[in-house]
C-alpha cells in the first residue's frame, strides 16, 4: 500500500499502544524548505553539525535522547551532591547488583569513559580484541590503549539483505582461529555487544553467548559484554529463541551478564538517562585498578563523572529500563516503522533491529560509488525533504586504517534512523516513513558528496562535505 492510502479493512488483530502517557510536551516545528537548505549547507552536509533548532524530528541518535519517566525526575530533585559517598550513587550500585549482577560498580560520565578505563587496565600493546563487530569508541579506546580489534561476527552481519534471526552472533570457529593465531596470551578479554549497533541492532543469542563463553573459558580468556542495550537485545532472545519465551527481559538480561566477567555501560541508551555510564566487574583486582583510574580520568570513584542527581535518574531509569512492557512497547515502534518502509519496498537492513531502522544507502542509491560517500549523500538528503535528523553508518563512520591511512570501505554503508525512547508518537512514525518513501521515488535525482574536512579522530562527528 502506498503512503496516504487509508486502510477501509476492519482489524485484523488487537493493537497495542504505549505503556504510558504523556505529562509534559515540547514544542517542535517543521522548517521551510529554504531553511533547510540554508540550514545543511551551513552544517557541511553533516546532520551532526546541524542545530538542534532546524530539526523537526531528531532521529540522530537514541543516545541521551530519550524521555525520563516522572519517578526521574523526581530522583533528580533528591540528587545527594556531596563530593564522596552519594546516596545517590549507592542506588546505581544497588541498582546493577540487582539488574545486571555483577559485584564491582565504578561510575562513569558515559560509556567510553567505562571503555577508556577498561582498555587501559586490560590491554596491552600487541594485544587483540576479539569482537561481534566494531563499535567508534569501543575500537579506538583499544587501539589507544595499544590493542587491535578483530572482527569475529557471522558474515551474515556484514549482509544487510541475510535474514538471519540472530546477526550479532560470534562465528564460533573465527573466534577459535584467532585464538589459534595470536594466542590466548595475546588477547586480554573478548567483547560481546547485546545487539550490534553498527549491523543495525542486531542480537546475539544466548546458546551463542553460551557458546563463546566456553570457548573464552577454555582458554581462561575474559569475556566483557558491551551492555549498552542489552534490555532490548533481551527482546529478541524472549522472541526468537524458543527456549527463553517465558523468561522476563531481567531474567534474561541477568542470564547473559552470568556469562560475562563484566561489562562497559552506556546509561545513556537502554537505562533512559539523558547522561551517565558505567564500569562494572567481578575481578577485585580489576575493580581496584579500576577505582584508581577513574579519579584520573572521570571524578571520584562514587560520582565518576556524574552529578548525584544523573545517578539517581540512572538508578531508577535502569529497573524501568527492565519492564517488559517498557521494551516491548520500545522495540515495537521501531519495528512498526521499519515494516512500514519494508512493504513500500524501501531497501533497509533485515530483520529490522532493536534501536532503529538502517537504511541499505548502497541499494537505495546505486549510482553513488561508495567513495562519494552514499550514507551520508541519503542523511542529507533525507533532512532536506522533511527536517527528519537520521545519521551515517557507513564509510565516513568507518573511517581508515590507522597503519595505511587508507579508508575502511565497509560492506555495510547504511543510515540510521534511530528511535529515541519514549519521544516521539506513531504519528511521527508516519510522517518519517513517508518522507524516506519520497525520497526513495526521487533518487535517482541525487548526487554524492566530497568530503573537504577531515577530523584525526572519530571523524564522522565533524567532517564536512559538498555535493559533487
Ligand atoms: C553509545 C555506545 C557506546 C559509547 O557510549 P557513550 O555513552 O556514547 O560514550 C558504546 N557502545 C555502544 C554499542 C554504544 O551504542
Amino acid at each position: 500500500m502506498r503512503p496516504g492510502a487509508g486502510s477501509p479493512d476492519p482489524p485484523k488483530r488487537r493493537s497495542w499502544a504505549e505503556p504510558f502517557r504523556i505529562k509534559v510536551v515540547e514544542p517542535v516545528h517543521v522548517p521551510t524548505a529554504d531553511q533547510r537548505r540554508h540550514a545543511i549547507e551551513k552544517a557541511g552536509y553533516n546532520t551532526f553539525l546541524l542545530r538542534s533548532e532546524d530539526v523537526y524530528i531528531d532521529l540522530l541518535t537514541d543516545s541521551g535522547t530519550s524521555a525520563m519517566s516522572d519517578s526521574q525526575w523526581a530522583g533528580m530533585m533528591l540528587g545527594d551532591e556531596a563530593y564522596a559517598g552519594s546516596r545517590n550513587f549507592f542506588h546505581l550500585e544497588d541498582a546493577v547488583h540487582k539488574y545486571y549482577g555483577y559485584r564491582f560498580v565504578v561510575p562513569t560520565h558515559q560509556g567510553r569513559g567505562a571503555e577508556n578505563l577498561l582498555s587501559k587496565i586490560l590491554i596491552q600493546p600487541g594485544d587483540v580484541v576479539p569482537g561481534n563487530m566494531y563499535f567508534t569508541t569501543t575500537r579506538l579506546h583499544q587501539e589507544l590503549a595499544g590493542g587491535r580489534f578483530v572482527d569475529v561476527i557471522v558474515d551474515e552481519a556484514h549482509d544487510p539483505a541475510s535474514t538471519h534471526p540472530f546477526k550479532g552472533n560470534v562465528d564460533l570457529d573465527k573466534l577459535e582461529a584467532t585464538i589459534r593465531h595470536y594466542g590466548a596470551q595475546r588477547i586480554p578479554y573478548v567483547c560481546i555487544a547485546g545487539t550490534v549497533n553498527m549491523a543495525g541492532g542486531q542480537p546475539i543469542s544466548l546458546a551463542n553467548l553460551q557458546a563463546v563463553r566456553a570457548v573464552t573459558q577454555a582458554h581462561g580468556i575474559r569475556l566483557i559484554l558491551d551492555a549498552t542495550r542489552l534490555a532490548e537485545n533481551a527482546f529478541f532472545i524472549q522472541h526468537r529463541e524458543e527456549r527463553y519465551q517465558h523468561y522476563s527481559i531481567a531474567a534474561i538480561v541477568r542470564e547473559m551478564c552470568a556469562l560475562s566477567d563484566g561489562c562497559t555501560m552506556s546509561a545513556k541508551k537502554d537505562s533512559l538517562a539523558n547522561i551517565g555510564g558505567f564500569l562494572a566487574v567481578n575481578d577485585e583486582n580489576v575493580f581496584e585498578e579500576a577505582r584508581n583510574l577513574v579519579v584520573v580520568y572521570e571524578g571520584l570513584h562514587t560520582y565518576g563523572g556524574m552529578a548525584g542527581r544523573d545517578m539517581e535518574a540512572v538508578a531508577r531509569g535502569i529497573g524501568e529500563s527492565m519492564q517488559d512492557e517498557h521494551i516491548r512497547a520500545r522495540v515495537g515502534q521501531v519495528l512498526y516503522l521499519g515494516q512500514k518502509l519494508i512493504d513500500w519496498g524501501v531497501p533497509v537492513v533485515q530483520p529490522v533491529g532493536g534501536h532503529g531502522v538502517f537504511l541499505d544507502a548502497r541499494a537505495f542509491l546505486p549510482h553513488v560509488p561508495q567513495q562519494q560517500y552514499p550514507a551520508q549523500t541519503l542523511a542529507a538528503a533525507l533532512y532536506l525533504d522533511s527536517g527528519v535528523r537520521t545519521m551515517e553508518r557507513g564509510a565516513v563512520s568507518a573511517g581508515r586504517n590507522r597503519d595505511t591511512g587508507a579508508e575502511y570501505l565497509p560492506k555495510l554503508e547504511l543510515v540510521r534512523i534511530t528511535i529515541p525512547r519514549r519521544v516521539y508518537t506513531q504519528a511521527h512514525m508516519d510522517v518519517v516513513a513517508e518522507s524516506v518513501y519520497f525520497v526513495h521515488e526521487k533518487r535517482e535525482e541525487i548526487r554524492g558528496l566530497r568530503m573537504t574536512y577531515e577530523p584525526r579522530y572519530l571523524r564522522f562527528f565533524q567532517a564536512r562535505f559538498e555535493p559533487l
